[in-house]
């Protein structure tokens, strides 16, 4: 795009200033309606020429500059009126205006010049002559000036107003009137020089404001519009934004959809920016096509989008999004690469929302935030509860950021009994955050902050070597368990990252035993099969979390090589708990006992629930009944005091 740049820009103008006459309409234009500025000046001009015209007349009495003066005064009073009824900013063509002019103009010099020939010849005192003359002559050299935007005007004004005095004195002959004779015809050239210099000047001038002003509205222009898509960026869109809420009556509802790739990051990296950017391409042609007319739609930079346009009503601005999101979820296909996308959007109207274009941006924003915390692809409207949630939320993200450095975290660790025996089996570790403002903050506030924030594997990194550093201080017959969340396995060297951590803390792999989910397995990619099978085949050992409390399919539990099933506390301790979950839990039991497998009970708090959870074949059990989870010396000292009353009564059971 050669024509972008500005240099080859000022060259063109350059070019095609520099070729003699050839001025561009517009610089032609701006300088023939300079003629028709000060209409007044043309008036006072015209009074002051015909009012020495009609004294000089009056004192000689002569019929013919009589007349000469009456044919002045008309045309001069139609020259006023027609500059008045084609004012500068009429919309007369150029042509036109400039053609009005000049027959005004030539007549009006004619007529000037004549008048002062004619004094020259006739019967008139001296000083009339002189009045007349030197009128005519300051006319002609003024006129230079003024019109000097248009100089074949201005020079064929000052020759027709010297002509007739130049062959007035070549009629009278004498001496004086031939120097006078010679001046005029010297002072033509001089003044017509006079005129070129001021007219390139203003030429100049006029011809760089143009390109100046073309340049900036380009340069404008392209500080507008994102360079991947073509689409208004950032600052083009507070710009169309602004421009619209102007110009929309006051209660008309405008939309905003605040659209997030899914796994755009992805892409790029794995398959390379030039296709990242058509990716990119291709998702704002999509909407584009999918808004309605006169919409703005905008990249919000990365792989954001934001479309801002008039709807009717919040049901109508649903609509639109969900056509949206559907646009966007058809896979693309690029380079023969079939490339599925999904998009968070967020939605928000103005005014409802919020009253003006910012407002509407934060809560359009924030419900793109909770979209993207409901588990992505998914669509939320902005509702005011959002705003509260979202302060808290944030404040924990920042905060926990620089937690592990300032040393506020630290990680407890909770028995696991053998219920037959009494004996330790294992230690979970539970992390705790102990905020200097806050108090100890439970981990259910924070990880799943941590969790969608992806704070979670810098710190599940850091709780696995804490753990295991903890662990190898402990008998070898005791395990540790290290809760796992999801992303932590899906984030890239996840499997090495863990044994390295084994090895710095020399703690042997069959020690460590990782608790997932089954939210983990859902996902069922192959990312999570490779990260299980890899550290099992090391000795790591897996257990399945919280089971009961979500799909608890069997199919995983075969799927992959679980050591361990943890029955959810709410099946032992939760209202819920009844003859039916006691059957439930009974067959849990059985089925483990079958696949080798051990049931961890866990929300132990009376020995009620021990009793009845060993009656119905859990092995393990977890709970307050035993411990809390403690700091890692009162963990020691669980595992000292055990082993030194021998092998006789564990912990309380
Ligand atoms: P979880 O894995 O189910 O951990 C057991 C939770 O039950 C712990 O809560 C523990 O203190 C609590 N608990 C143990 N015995 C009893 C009992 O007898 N009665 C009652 N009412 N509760 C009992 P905590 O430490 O607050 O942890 C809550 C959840 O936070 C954990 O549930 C786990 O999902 C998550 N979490 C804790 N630490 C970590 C961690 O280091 N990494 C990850 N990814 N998640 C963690
Ligand atoms: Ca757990
Ligand atoms: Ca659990």
């Amino acid at each position: 795009m050669a024509s972008s740049d500005p240099k080859d820009e000022a060259d063109w103008a350059l070019a095609y200033f520099t070729k003699g006459d050839a001025l561009s309409e517009r610089v032609r234009g701006t300088l023939v309606r300079t003629l028709y500025t000060l209409p007044s000046s043309l008036a006072a001009g015209a009074a002051s020429g015909i009012a020495a015209s009609l004294v000089v007349a009056w004192l000689s009495g002569s019929t013919v500059l009589y007349v000469l003066s009456l044919a002045l005064t008309v045309v001069a009073l139609v020259r006023v009126a027609v500059a008045v009824v084609l004012s500068p900013d009429s919309k007369a063509s150029t042509s036109k205006l400039e053609i009005f002019y000049e027959v005004g103009a030539f007549t009006y010099a004619l007529l000037m010049g004549t008048v002062a020939a004619a004094s020259l010849i006739l019967e008139v005192e001296p000083a009339g002559k002189v009045l007349l003359a030197a009128n005519a002559i300051g006319y002609g050299v003024a006129i230079c000036a003024r019109n000097a935007g248009r100089p074949t005007i201005a020079i064929g004004q000052l020759i027709l107003v010297c002509m007739p005095m130049f062959a007035a004195c070549l009629y009278l002959g004498s001496l004086a009137y031939y120097a006078f004779a010679v001046t005029i015809v010297l002072m033509v050239p001089a003044m017509a020089s006079i005129t070129m210099n001021v007219f390139k000047v203003l030429r100049d001038n006029i011809a760089a404001a143009e390109t100046s002003a073309r340049l900036a509205a380009k340069m404008q222009n392209l500080a507008r519009t994102d360079a991947v898509t073509g689409l208004a960026n950032r600052a083009g869109l507070n710009h169309e934004m602004v421009e619209k809420l102007m110009n929309v009556p006051a209660d008309q509802m405008m939309g905003m959809i605040w659209i997030d790739l899914d796994r755009f990051k992805e892409v790029n990296d794995l398959l390379g920016h030039p296709i990242g950017d058509r990716l990119l391409q291709s998702v704002a042609r999509r909407l584009q096509d999918v808004t309605p007319d006169g919409a703005t739609v905008a990249r919000f930079g990365g792989d954001e989008f934001i479309i801002f346009c008039e709807v009717d009503n919040r049901a109508d601005c649903m609509r639109l999004a969900s056509e949206v999101h559907a646009e966007i979820m058809r896979p693309v296909r690029i380079d023969g690469e079939r490339l599925e996308i999904g998009a968070s959007l967020g939605v928000a109207v103005l005014p409802d929302d919020g009253a003006d274009a910012d407002s509407v941006m934060q809560a359009a924003d924030l419900a793109l935030y909770h979209a993207k915390v409901g588990g992505r692809r998914q669509t939320c409207f902005f509702d005011s509860s959002m705003s509260r949630d979202l302060a808290r939320r944030r404040e924990i993200e920042a905060e926990l950021r620089s937690a592990i450095q300032k040393n506020e975290l630290s990680i407890f660790f909770q028995p696991i009994v053998d219920l037959s025996t009494g004996r330790i089996r294992t230690f979970e570790a539970l992390v705790r955050w102990f905020h200097p403002q806050k108090g100890e903050m439970r981990p259910d506030e924070f990880i799943p902050v941590a969790e969608e924030t992806g704070v979670i594997v810098t710190l599940g990194n850091w709780i696995t070597g804490q753990a295991a550093k903890a662990a190898a201080q402990w008998p070898d017959d005791v395990t540790i368990a290290v809760n796992l969340s999801p992303l932590q396995i899906k984030a890239p060297g996840a499997a090495l990252g863990i044994l390295n951590a084994l090895r710095e803390a020399n703690l042997d792999p069959t020690r460590l035993e990782l608790e997932v989910t089954e939210s983990l397995l859902l996902d069922d990619s192959d990312a999570t099969e490779a990260f299980i099978r890899e550290l099992s085949s090391r000795g790591v050992r897996f257990a399945l979390d919280d089971f009961g409390t979500g799909y608890s399919s069997l199919s995983y539990v075969n799927k992959y090589p679980f050591r361990k099933i943890k029955v959810d506390r709410s099946f032992v301790s939760g209202p819920e708990v009844s003859k039916r979950t006691e059957a439930i839990i009974r067959a849990v039991a059985e089925m483990g006992a079958q696949l080798g497998m051990e049931i961890v009970a866990e929300g132990l708090e009376t020995v009620e629930q021990v009793t009845a959870v060993r009656d119905a074949g859990c092995t393990l059990g977890q709970g307050y009944y035993f411990s809390r989870a403690v700091p890692d010396y009162l963990a020691a000292m669980l595992l000292a005091q055990e082993r030194d009353e021998g092998s006789g009564r564990r912990i309380a059971l």
